[in-house]
């Protein structure tokens, strides 16, 4: 990675994913792009572009113009948007990975893009979930992320593109809100143990899920794409998880920092559809032989993090 074009930078992952890339390989060699512009530090550290992914020709004129050797993309709708509105999903999720995977291939760009556990569904093996087994998503979302895994691929079969992916857990991080996962609650969770000190999920108790903490995401986008191309067997995409949680594990660990902790449940049973088709746990250790992911944070680590960054952002 030299010079890299990210899409969707003003999300979850895209905020903080620009700011280290800027720290490891200069500011002047990240271009930061999202259909929306906002006071984000990213758009004024180093270059900035609207960009509408489904815009192939703006996508191109931008990456031409920067003389990009990397595409991160990351636009997308997520779970639980995607399923409220499937077909702006498809156009959105399929034609931005399209224009993305064309692009890169016309400029030899390495390519990277996220997978999802939303890419598993319920006739998946539910427990230790393999790197290879049943795909067979009954939502949008999971439908969007098994065919992305195809196509890039695809991609790298049929044209030699150095197409790398992850299948990302739910994600925890204090910087920016997530944008409409069904493993959201994780995160808002911590929000109001630090404001209100009492949380009402809307996924059910008992419902394991795999999460992993903002910093070892990052830390795992970019060990994969500087792993060594003749180790990876998988590229597209590898398991990648810290902990295996539900909200009752969560609430326990904040417990521990802040003792009067109330959670109760007002189960939405949309989102809790989504997350009853997802793996309890998913196996990561493809992940590890191939190009040694190593998850930092496990539970407690990351709640004692989580909870004291964000008591410092409310003073
Ligand atoms: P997000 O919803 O926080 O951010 C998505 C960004 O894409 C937003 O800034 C939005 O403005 C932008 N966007 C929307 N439509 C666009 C368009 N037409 N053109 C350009 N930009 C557009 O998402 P995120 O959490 O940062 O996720 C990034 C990727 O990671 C997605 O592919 C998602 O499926 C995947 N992923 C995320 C998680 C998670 O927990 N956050 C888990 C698994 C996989």
């Amino acid at each position: 990675m030299n010079k890299i074009l990210v899409t969707g930078a003003l999300g979850q992952i895209g905020s903080e994913l620009v700011v280290k890339l800027r720290e490891i390989y200069g500011a002047d060699h990240v271009v930061a792009t999202d259909l929306r512009s906002s006071a984000h530090e990213i758009t004024r550290s180093g270059p900035f572009e609207l960009l509408d992914v489904t815009n192939d020709k703006a996508m191109f004129e931008i990456a031409k113009r920067y003389e990009v050797d990397t595409v991160i993309h990351l636009a997308a709708l997520l779970s639980a948007t995607a399923e409220e509105k499937p077909l702006l999903a498809w156009n959105l999720n399929m034609g931005g990975l399209m224009n993305a995977l064309e692009i890169s291939r016309e400029l030899g760009c390495q390519f990277f893009t996220p997978s999802s556990i939303g890419s598993f569904g319920p006739s998946t093996p539910k427990d230790n979930t393999p790197q290879d087994t049943i795909q067979r998503p009954n939502t949008m979302y999971g439908v969007n992320k098994v065919s992305g895994e195809l196509l890039c691929d695809y991609y790298f079969h049929k044209y030699g593109l150095d197409t790398r992916g992850l299948r990302f857990p739910g994600l925890i991080s204090y910087m920016t809100p997530p944008g409409g996962g069904t493993t959201d609650y994780a995160v808002e969770i911590y929000y109001a143990a630090v404001t209100t000190g009492r949380y009402t999920s809307y996924i059910a108790k008992d419902s394991n899920m795999d999460m992993m903490y903002m910093p070892d995401a990052l830390n795992a986008i970019i060990e994969l794409m500087e792993a060594d191309s003749s180790r990876l067997i998988h590229r597209n995409s590898f398991n990648v998880t810290a902990m295996s949680v539900d909200p009752e594990a969560i609430a326990a660990a904040i417990r521990d920092e802040f003792p009067g902790f109330i959670l109760d449940y007002d189960v939405d049973p949309k989102r809790q559809a989504i997350a009853d088709s997802w793996p309890h746990s998913i196996d990561a250790t493809a992940a590890k032989t191939e190009w040694g992911f190593h998850a930092r944070y496990d539970l407690k680590a990351m709640t004692k993090d989580m909870l004291s960054q964000l008591s410092e952002r409310q003073m």
